[in-house]
């Protein structure tokens, strides 16, 4: 059995529990979070949220991407959302990772990507960039409300960066 064979089994076994039927595509609580991919991250008890409050976007680093804004840019001009929460995290695999070794990486397998790895030595100075890339990005029409975390998977807490 492959993972995708064990969760298609699991899905199988709780139809009732995963159907949402009247819930609503636009999230009821008009916010977006961006958020790392990190699997210590379990947002829907962190920030008090259920299915239907939300959309949630998740990238390596929880960094605002183009691709990021292309799904908060949807998020709001077609879902409603006018809130952006984004979080980041300690213990981050990019905190301290390589570009030059990750591209070195790509290039031995006839790579050359047009993205960058997202590595960084400073968490909060990248969330900052992060918050003030989205705060400039017209493809977003609603930037008064956009805030940045960070948390610890370490003993549980979230801290805001300003
Ligand atoms: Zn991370």
């Amino acid at each position: 059995m492959t993972n995708a064979d064990d969760m298609l089994a699991a899905a199988a076994l709780r139809p009732g529990e995963l159907a949402a039927p009247g819930l609503s595509a636009r999230p009821r609580r008009k916010v977006a979070i961006l958020a790392c991919m990190d699997t210590r991250i379990d947002l829907f008890p962190m920030l008090g949220i259920q299915r239907g409050d939300a959309h949630i976007i998740r990238n390596a680093g929880g960094l605002a991407t183009g691709d990021a804004i292309r799904s908060l840019s949807i998020s709001q001009r077609l879902l409603g959302t006018e809130d952006v929460v984004i979080v980041m995290h300690e213990g981050c695999g990019l905190h301290g990772a390589s570009e030059d070794a990750f591209a070195e990486q790509l290039r031995a397998d006839g790579v050359l990507p047009t993205w960058r790895l997202g590595a960084f030595t400073d968490v909060e100075a990248t969330l900052r960039d992060s918050l003030t890339r989205l705060r400039a990005s017209a493809e977003l029409p609603h930037r008064d409300h956009i805030r940045g975390f960070v948390f610890n998977p370490e003993d549980g807490t979230l801290r805001e960066v300003a």
